[in-house]
């Protein structure tokens, strides 16, 4: 018996070199800010956060909706919604299937009910693979159901932006979104039901222009590019040089345009304590120590 085990670990740490030495090339992924390259294990044990710059890169809606509830209690709603293409916009219809190849069939926008930390609320992530989340009528109609499912069972509404923008093809049905979406969260603040809005990179266009600059609480993730239009356009409209970090999330705090920058590491914890604090509910430690 005694041979038999020296046997054996003799063989492991042959294997183990084997495979360390067998790490496909597609295993291997570079920070788009620093260059830094590391296995993409290690990437998405970080969040998708480079451990050398701290640089947030991309993170999927299912990520966001992974990171953000509770195992097993994410249960998504209305995604049979179809975008029509009622101004028949050019190769918009074959757009859309690609985009459901690619994206899934959410559409823009995942929209459900789930809970953090225990507590029930409905989340909205954006889809930022299907089309670059641009806003469409499915889009506005899932956030304006969501809104008014949140005012109906008086639940605290979460929603994280990622998109361009209107959808182009679908023209002034797409601008109408941002009053759609407004009205359904003013029903929220007239009756006093939390809203937090989590601002991730890139929130621009009219998603910015609406529902997600009119969160009682604004997050932003550090880095993220949030902003209406586009910095060239600004500069060439108003003839004037931009300040350093215009349209960051940072430059945005400092300027108060929102609440906090919160590193995704903590996206977690913090919207937890906010959804506690803002229903009037005592801090989970706090529950701990009675219990
Ligand atoms: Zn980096």
């Amino acid at each position: 018996m005694a041979v038999m085990a020296w046997f054996k670990k003799e063989r492991k740490p042959r294997i183990s070199q084997r495979t360390r030495l067998e790490i496909p090339k597609d295993a291997w992924e570079r920070c788009e800010n620093c260059g830094h390259v590391d296995i993409r294990e290690r990437f998405e044990k970080a969040l998708n956060v480079c451990s050398e710059c701290g640089h947030h890169r991309r993170f999927s809606a299912e990520e966001y909706i992974e990171l953000l509830t509770d195992p097993g209690s994410w249960r998504e709603l209305w995604n049979n919604l179809r975008s029509a293409d009622p101004l028949h916009f050019e190769h918009y219809s074959e757009r859309l299937v690609s985009a459901r190849k690619k994206g899934g069939q959410a559409d823009g926008i995942y929209t459900g009910a789930a809970k953090l930390d225990g507590l029930p609320f409905n989340l909205g992530v954006m889809n930022f693979a299907f089309m670059g989340g641009s806003m469409g009528s499915v889009v506005g109609e899932k956030i304006a159901r969501l809104a008014r499912r949140s005012h109906e069972k008086k639940l605290p509404l979460v929603l994280i932006s990622a998109s361009g923008g209107a959808r182009m093809q679908e023209g002034v049905l797409s601008l109408m979104q941002m009053a759609k979406t407004s009205a359904a969260i003013a029903l929220l603040h007239r009756d006093a039901i939390p809203y937090i809005s989590i601002l991730t990179d890139p929130t621009t266009g009219g998603v910015s222009a609406s529902y997600a600059m009119q969160g009682d609480v604004i997050l932003a993730e550090p880095g993220a590019l949030i902003g209406f239009a586009g910095q060239r356009v600004i500069k060439q409209t108003i003839g004037q040089d931009l300040p350093d970090g215009f349209q960051t999330a940072e430059f945005l705090l400092e300027h108060g345009q929102i609440d906090d920058v919160v590193p995704r590491a903590s996206l977690r914890d913090t919207t937890a304590r906010l959804l506690r604090h803002m229903q009037g509910q005592r801090p989970l430690a706090e529950h701990a120590e009675l219990s």
